[in-house]
């Protein structure tokens, strides 16, 4: 067990809505923080919203559990108020390295000693903003992926400066929370996931952009080849098309932006975003 009892999520966007709601399932008090209440009303439907997914998806969670984790949450939209008490800040606010180094300098002034700050941040790394904590020894990252309920990987990674014991209160509250708890034991852009996934859905981007082979065929041959359950045109389609779009297309690789352009043109712009909108590489229709 670890000393965290309260926890902070700052953001209730896509991940920080899963991300407190997970904690509070998990039988945490937590507090929501959010920019406005205009947003924090968006948030309670969310959460509402997380209950029925979990009561439909989640074993154990219908019979009170899951409506049971909504009363734990409390909402705030004044930071100094959502901090008060908390061992535990987990940052899930937009992927902007200056508005994460702003919001970090305002927490630095306004949380207690005691608080861990942690970051959900994909591509930034905890370095890039260990410097704007006040507390560089007690700030690390703790890295979820996109429906935690289900993909429920936590990677740990620190810095340098991170308390060794710091990172293994946070490994062991990852756990808590029914994570996976992975250790990453070096910064590495990217973690463990991305640093695998994103070099595989560029491949996959290169086989079809190229004319080489379809789509549906190189998924075949990754489930048949290594028995993964499924392939990366199907993974393009859980993630949504938008977000590879918006990392190819800022990257400095001539290709990356042609890939890019690809993806664009042959699906975005035909409202072909992947599984949410009902169609992507594949079509998803609805009963
Ligand atoms: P999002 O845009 O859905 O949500 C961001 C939330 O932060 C919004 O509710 C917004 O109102 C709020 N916000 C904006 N400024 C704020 C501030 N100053 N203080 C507090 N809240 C503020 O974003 P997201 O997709 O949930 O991503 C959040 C973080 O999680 C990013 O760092 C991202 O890299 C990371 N992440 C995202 C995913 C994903 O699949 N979406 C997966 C893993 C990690």
């Amino acid at each position: 067990m670890t000393d965290i009892e309260h926890v902070t999520v700052l953001g209730t966007g896509v991940l920080g809505s899963q991300i407190a709601f997970q904690t509070a399932y998990s039988g945490f008090e937590v507090a929501a923080y959010d920019i406005s209440d205009e947003i924090l009303e968006k948030a309670r439907a969310r959460f509402a919203e997380l209950a029925g997914i979990y009561e439909q998806e989640v074993p154990g969670a219908a019979g009170g559990k899951a409506q049971q984790a909504l009363t734990r949450i409390s909402y705030f939209s004044d930071l100094e108020k959502a901090v008060a008490d908390a061992d535990l800040v987990i940052e899930a606010i937009p992927e902007v390295l200056t508005l994460k180094q702003q919001t970090y300098e305002k927490l630095a002034a306004v949380a207690p000693e005691k608080t861990i700050f942690a970051t959900n941040s994909s591509t930034l790394l905890p370095s890039d903003l260990k410097d704007f904590t006040g507390r560089p020894e007690r700030f690390l990252a703790l890295h979820f992926a996109n429906r935690v309920w289900q993909f429920n990987t936590g990677e740990v990674m620190g810095t340098a400066d991170t308390d060794p014991a710091v990172f293994d209160t946070v490994l062991a509250f990852a756990g808590e929370i029914g994570m996976v708890p992975i250790p990453v034991r070096k910064e590495k852009a990217g973690y463990v996931l991305n640093s695998l996934l994103v070099p595989l859905l560029n491949a996959a981007a290169v086989l079809a952009e190229g004319g080489y082979a379809e789509p549906a065929d190189v998924d075949k041959v990754w489930k048949i080849a290594t028995g993964a359950p499924i392939g990366p045109f199907q993974i393009y389609d859980v993630i949504g098309l938008e977000t590879p779009y918006n990392i190819l297309s800022h990257s400095e690789d001539p290709k990356d932006h042609e890939l890019a352009a690809w993806l664009k043109e042959t699906y975005i712009d035909k409202g072909k975003l992947g599984m949410a909108s009902g169609e992507g590489f594949y079509s998803y229709p609805k009963n």
